[in-house]
């Protein structure tokens, strides 16, 4: 009996034949089909490089405002144009939210992606704002640069997605929180609804860092763990940012939260400069 099938690479649809021998020769031919003709996307590799420039930008954008990105400052402004560029030209909806009841006030940034199902939303966010004390570098241009990057990237692949993409980056969360809280409350019940997760990042470029998660143990973080597992970053409870950061405010009104984080100022321990390396103590 011989069996000839013809090599694929891409799915679709393709003959399998089956000859049998003897006397009395019988054939049949089967189709096997794989995948579908939208395999699903594999994620992109987010460069870093081009993550320390938008860094090496906000530091840039601090040093001609001076010195800092605070909320409200001229340095915050110039942030939020930088990050608006960018997206815009890639493609993104941009919306800027005046928060009225910021302490410093100014504009939190939205940006859609278009497509996917509006009740059906994952949405990712970093603050944006420094402290007034200097550039803010690591708290937060780290994690709002990762997130601009990583919408960059994701504009560049264009995939059919099976869920709505939305970033945010807040204002004035040095000062409580308050820009995604203001975001938060001008939701319709419908609006929140619809956000089946929201992802943080704040602070994730620390030179003693470590890999934490928010929320490691539940569904909404799964995903992330899944990516860090798989690189063996052995990662743990991001115990230190617990309600901290802007994810209070989406879990405040219900919605599933979780996110990365580097660390903040804990020290490291032995075990965890065992397996993650760095500097014990510091
Ligand atoms: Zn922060």
């Amino acid at each position: 009996m011989t069996v000839a099938t013809t090599a694929g690479t891409t799915p679709g649809s393709y003959p399998i034949t089956v000859d049998g021998d003897g006397a009395t020769d019988h054939s049949a031919q089967y189709t096997l089909t794989i995948g579908s003709t939208n395999p699903p996307p594999t994620a992109p590799d987010i460069d870093v490089a081009k993550v320390q420039a938008h860094l090496s930008q906000f530091g840039t954008i601090a040093s001609n405002n001076g010195g800092n990105r605070r909320a409200g400052s001229a340095g915050y402004t110039a942030s939020v144009n930088y990050v608006k560029g960018k997206l815009e030209a890639a493609g993104y909806t941009v919306t800027l939210q005046d928060c009225t009841s910021c302490t410093y006030r100014s504009n939190n940034l939205i940006a859609d992606w278009p497509g996917g199902p509006a009740d059906q939303v994952l949405m990712f966010g970093a603050h944006l704002d420094g402290v007034s004390a200097g550039p803010g570098i690591n708290d937060n241009a780290s994690g709002s640069s990762i997130l601009l990057e990583s919408a960059l990237a994701l504009a560049a692949a264009n995939p059919t997605l099976s869920k709505h993409v939305r970033f945010g980056w807040w204002t004035d969360e040095e000062q409580g929180l308050n820009g995604s809280r203001f975001y938060v409350n001008s939701l319709t019940s419908a609006q929140k609804t619809a956000i089946k997760g929201y992802y943080n990042f704040d602070m994730v470029a620390s030179t003693n860092g470590g890999y934490f998660i928010n929320n490691i143990t539940s569904t909404t973080s799964a995903p992330m763990k899944e990516c860090w597992d798989s690189l063996n970053l052995q990662p743990e409870e991001n115990v230190e940012g617990q309600g901290r950061s802007d994810d209070a405010s989406f879990k405040n009104a219900g919605i599933p939260t979780s996110g990365y984080a580097t660390g903040a100022g804990n020290s490291k321990t032995s075990a965890q400069a065992s397996k993650w390396g760095g500097t014990a103590g510091s």
